[in-house]
């Protein structure tokens, strides 16, 4: 029988693999819908928790764009979400799952006026990605992730070890052994 977490992982598999790859190798520079490449975000607590009652009507609306470089981000003009189709392919699918979630934290913080890239702050002290940061941390933790994997998860490969220790102090989250 399948743990509680790897139950949450093979739903995740079903989430994301519908994904038509074809459609994505197939991409111009235009947006699609999201909803016709992530199946299933509407009914994924998480996500209900970001948008409550607009969930269906957002996600409904919310274009998505393929890009060759980086992994998930969303555009600060019209707050589409940018995805790297090879990532997508590729990536681990927990990961693209949780970043999934962080983007939509974006999504909403967008569709409330914030600003996503606040050059006055670094990156792991933008008020916007500890928002986001936090709230997928505690999905994670919800999913059952340890801590070490969570860390793990963290430190994109451009983050220094001081940079991970800022941003899970920001965070407000225990996280055993960030002190390295
Ligand atoms: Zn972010």
């Amino acid at each position: 029988m399948a743990s509680w977490s790897e139950y949450f992982v093979l739903r995740m598999f079903r989430l994301l693999r519908k994904l038509p790859l074809m459609k994505i190798l197939r991409f111009g520079t235009s947006t699609e819908k999201f909803t016709d490449y992530f199946k299933g975000f509407e009914g994924v607590k998480a996500v209900r928790g970001i948008f409550g009652d607009d969930t269906d009507e957002i996600l409904g609306k919310l274009k998505v764009g393929f890009i060759w470089f980086g992994y998930m981000a969303v555009d600060d003009e019209d707050g589409h979400l940018m995805v790297n189709s090879r990532y997508l392919e590729n990536g681990d699918k927990t990961e693209i799952y949780l970043d999934v979630i962080h983007e939509l934290c974006h999504v909403k913080q967008h569709l409330d006026g914030k600003e996503l890239f606040d050059s006055r702050y670094d990156y792991v002290d933008s008020p916007t990605e500890v928002e986001a940061y936090r709230y997928t941390v505690i999905e994670a933790k919800r999913l059952g992730l340890s801590d070490k994997r969570i860390l793990r998860y963290l430190q994109t490969e451009w983050m220094s070890d001081a940079d991970l220790r800022r941003l899970v102090s920001n965070m407000g989250i225990d996280l055993q052994n960030v002190e390295k």
